[in-house]
C-alpha cells in the first residue's frame, strides 16, 4: 500500500491580507522588485481541479475522492479574475495566461475569455492571452475558445506511447484524444502551438527522441520540460531529474540541433532548432539552470491569492480586498508595494542545494498554476 502524505496544514489558508498604503498612488507601467525585475506577466489558476491524476502534479494517494478542493464560493467570480487583471494590465502586465488545474473544466470559461479579451493596455494594445490545458477537451472546445478572443493555447503531452502515457496522468486517457485536441486547435488558430513534455527520469525518458520525432517538421514546438520540486505531494528526488542538456544531446545525436536566440530577455525555454530545417524545440531548465534573474510573472490563485514565486509558501490575499469593498486604487498600489518588495530566487538557491530544499513548504501547482 502506497503511504499517504498528509499535510501538517493547509497552505492554502496562509493568509496575508496586503496592508493598503495611506499613500495611494497611479499605476505607472514601471514598476520593478529588489532584483530590479518588472512585472510583466500573469499566470492565472481558474480552477484546482483536474480529470488527470500526473504523477508529478496530483498524486492519486494524495488528491484522492477525500480531498478538499475549493468549495465554489471561494473561487474567483470572472468579474473578480477580470478587475484584478486589469489592475496588472495597468502595471505593465501584458501576458495573460489562463491554467490551473485543468482551466478547460472551469463552466463557462470562453466566458471570461471574452471578458479578459476585451482588456486594453495603457496604449490600446490586445493582450497575448494564452491557456494551458492537458487537451483531454479541446477538440470540443477550441473554437469556442478562439471565438471568444484565445491566442494560443500551450498543451501538456507526457509520451506518445499510450502505455507511458496513461502512467503518467494515472486515470487511463490516450494519447490519441490529446493529438486530436492539438489538430482541433491548430486548424481553429489557435497557434503557433507549443506542446509541454515533462520529462521524469525512469518513467517517460524513454519518449524524448520518439516526441522529437513525430513532432519534427510540424507546425508545433515541443518543449521539454525539467520535473520540479514543486509543491509538496510529488515525492520529488534530483536523480528522477534528467537535465535539459542530456535531452538535447539524445536528440541532436539522431536528429542534428543547433541553438537559437531567445525571443525575449525572460523567455524560460532554451531554444534549439533542426539543422536540416524541421523547425524548433525548446528545453525548460527550470532546476539546472535557475532563470530567476529574469523572472517577470506574478501568479493569482485559484482564490485570488497574489503569490510572486512558483515556489513562494505563502501568498497576498487579494481577494480579502477586493470582497472587503477597497477601491481599484487601493488594490492597485498593494500590488505595487507587493512586487516592489519581491526578492524570490528560489531556483537559483536550489541550484546551489540540490536536495530541492526540502524544508521549505511549498503550494502545489494545481492550485497556484503552472
Ligand atoms: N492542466 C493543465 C496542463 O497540464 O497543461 C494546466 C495546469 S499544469 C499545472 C501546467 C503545467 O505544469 C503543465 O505543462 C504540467 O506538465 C506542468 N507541471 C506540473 N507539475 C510539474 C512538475 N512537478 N514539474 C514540471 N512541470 C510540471
Ligand atoms: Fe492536471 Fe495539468 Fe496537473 Fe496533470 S499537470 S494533474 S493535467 S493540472
Ligand atoms: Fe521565478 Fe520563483 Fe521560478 Fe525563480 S523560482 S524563476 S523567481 S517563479
Amino acid at each position: 500500500m502506497t503511504e499517504k502524505i498528509i499535510p501538517l496544514a493547509d497552505l492554502r489558508y496562509l493568509n496575508k491580507i496586503p496592508v493598503i498604503p495611506a499613500r495611494l498612488e497611479a499605476p505607472t507601467g514601471l514598476l520593478a522588485d529588489t532584483r530590479a525585475r518588472p512585472l510583466h506577466d500573469l499566470r492565472i489558476s481558474i480552477t484546482d481541479r483536474c480529470n488527470f491524476r500526473c504523477v508529478y502534479c496530483m498524486p492519486k494517494e494524495v488528491f484522492d475522492k477525500d480531498y478538499a478542493f475549493l468549495p465554489q464560493s471561494s473561487l474567483l467570480s470572472f468579474e473578480e479574475i477580470t478587475r484584478i487583471t486589469s489592475l496588472f494590465v495597468a502595471h505593465g502586465v501584458e501576458k495573460i495566461r489562463l491554467t490551473g488545474g485543468e482551466p478547460l473544466l472551469r463552466k463557462n470559461v470562453e466566458k471570461l475569455i471574452a471578458m479578459l479579451s476585451a482588456l486594453r493596455t495603457p496604449d490600446g494594445r490586445e493582450l497575448d492571452l494564452t491557456l494551458t490545458t492537458n487537451g483531454s477537451l479541446l477538440a470540443r472546445k477550441a473554437q469556442a475558445l478562439k471565438d471568444a478572443g484565445l491566442k494560443r493555447v500551450t498543451v501538456s503531452l507526457d509520451a506518445l506511447d499510450d502505455k507511458v502515457f496513461k502512467q503518467m496522468n494515472d486515470v487511463d486517457f490516450a494519447v490519441s484524444d490529446v493529438l486530436e485536441g492539438i489538430e482541433a486547435a491548430h486548424r481553429v488558430g489557435l497557434g503557433p502551438i507549443k506542446i509541454n513534455m515533462v520529462v521524469k527520469g525512469g518513467m517517460n525518458d524513454q519518449e524524448i527522441v520518439p516526441m522529437a520525432r513525430h513532432f519534427k517538421g510540424s507546425p508545433y514546438i515541443l518543449r521539454f520540460i525539467e520535473y520540479m520540486d514543486v509543491g509538496a505531494s510529488n515525492g520529488w528526488k534530483m536523480d528522477e531529474v534528467i537535465p535539459s542538456s542530456e535531452v538535447i544531446r539524445r536528440i541532436n545525436a539522431e536528429m542534428p540541433l543547433e541553438a537559437i536566440a531567445p525571443n525575449y530577455v525572460s523567455e524560460t525555454a532554451g531554444r534549439w532548432r533542426y539543422v536540416d530545417g524541421g523547425g524548433e524545440i525548446g528545453a525548460i531548465s527550470s532546476v539546472t539552470q535557475a532563470f530567476c534573474s529574469d523572472c517577470s510573472r506574478a501568479r493569482l490563485s485559484t482564490e485570488g491569492k497574489l503569490y510572486t514565486c512558483l515556489f513562494a509558501t505563502g501568498g497576498h490575499d487579494l481577494r480579502a480586498l477586493m470582497r472587503g469593498g477597497n477601491t481599484d486604487e487601493e488594490i492597485s498600489t498593494a500590488i505595487a508595494h507587493i512586487w516592489r518588495a519581491r526578492t524570490d530566487r528560489y531556483s537559483e538557491l536550489r541550484t546551489a542545494n540540490t536536495d530541492g530544499l526540502q524544508s521549505e513548504r511549498k503550494v502545489e501547482m494545481s492550485y497556484i498554476g503552472g
